[in-house]
């Protein structure tokens, strides 16, 4: 497989921006920096960012075991996600597949990119159809979007499932795991350089509790990497974003407490929810959050919003009919929210 006959011809073309502060960056000590039109007068912000994010791959190469030349970050995951749209994608002509129900973001940027969206539901036990995957996929077919642990059924895919479409597909299979922090599976993101077409995206707004700085990240081979980069805005990720974080990841031992504690809130709260005589099934889940059909979506998501709690109404998902996706929260939210719903069931 070559990634240049998957790629938009006017990408391979394409020259980056040279913005000034790409050649040298602004940490080098000694310098004078009359390039840019910033203002001198330091402040701590009033230099452009690192166009390359050096400090923040850095870090990231060390917890996550992969070359920081197969790192790309984003302005969030959507944002990597619309690049890898751009950079694939000829709109009104090439397609992807999606696997509903899933994340919103894919559809909506296969729209707003113009590129046709095949969908092949999840089976009923929201594991992927593969013999339709395959069967959907043409010549003109370049991501097969691939969600696990999926949003919002909660479940993971098999490594088996992952690894047919891997070596079926001749476009790019991109395996989002923004919640892989939370499942039992471990990531595939040592196979990195199994698969020329894997392409896998990790989020800091989950486990790492950063949904506020906007940072999504992109592992996949150099290649990928190299021309995802050439297309980015040079200035994507601020300078705020990247101080923050890098002091959060400074550290990790914190991340993982949390990260226990939630999956341990969620077994409990999982055990809980079967005990109200309106919840019909818990389904398991290996991400942060807990997928429940119920005998009324509606009139329970109103029932908890008059009291003061906000959760997900999924219905309108195809296969989620009459289900609700609840985040997992504080101990003290969660039994807050048990104790709610335990008293609509007695009233
Ligand atoms: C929350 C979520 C993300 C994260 O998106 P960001 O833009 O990085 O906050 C990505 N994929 C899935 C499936 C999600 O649920």
């Amino acid at each position: 497989m070559k990634i240049k006959e998957l790629l938009r011809k006017n990408i391979i073309a394409m020259q980056p921006y040279s913005s000034a502060r790409s050649e040298f960056t602004a940490s080098g000590d000694g310098m004078v920096f009359l390039d840019a039109n910033e203002n001198p007068y330091e402040n701590g912000i009033n230099r452009y960012p690192d166009t390359q994010q050096k400090r923040l791959k850095e870090v990231l190469s060390k917890l996550k075991n992969v070359p920081e030349n197969q790192i790309l970050l984003g302005n969030g995951s959507d944002e990597v996600l619309d690049l890898v749209f751009r950079a694939f994608c000829e709109p009104l002509q090439d397609n992807v597949i999606t696997l509903p129900p899933t994340y919103g973001m894919y559809s909506v940027l296969a729209q707003l990119n113009a590129v046709e969206n095949r969908e092949v539901l999840l089976l009923e036990n929201f594991e992927p159809d593969i013999r339709q995957i395959l069967e959907k996929i043409d010549a003109a077919t370049k991501i097969i979007f691939v969600c696990s642990p999926n949003n919002p059924t909660g479940n993971s895919f098999s490594d088996e499932d992952i690894a047919t479409l891997l070596q079926s597909c001749h476009g790019l299979v991109l395996l989002d795991e923004a919640y892989i922090d939370f499942s039992s599976k471990e990531s595939w993101l040592r196979k990195l350089n199994d698969y020329p077409n894997l392409v896998i995206i990790q989020t800091l707004s989950k486990a790492y509790g950063m949904a506020g700085v906007r940072l999504g990240v992109l592992y996949a081979s150099e290649e990928i990497v190299s021309e995802l980069s050439k297309i980015k805005p040079p200035y994507n990720i601020n300078r705020l974003t990247e101080d923050k974080v890098l002091e959060e990841l400074s550290e990790p031992k914190f991340f993982n407490d949390k990260i226990f504690n939630i999956k341990t809130n969620k077994m409990l709260l999982s055990k809980q929810l079967l005990e109200v005589n309106f919840i019909k099934k818990v389904y398991v889940s290996d991400a942060n959050f807990l997928l429940i059909s119920v005998d009324d979506a509606k009139f329970r998501y109103n029932q908890l919003i008059e009291k003061g709690i906000v959760v997900r109404n999924k219905s309108s998902d195809p296969l989620c009919g009459n289900c609700l996706r609840i985040t997992i929260g504080t101990k003290e939210e969660n039994s807050l929210l048990i104790n709610t719903l335990k008293s609509f069931a007695n009233g």
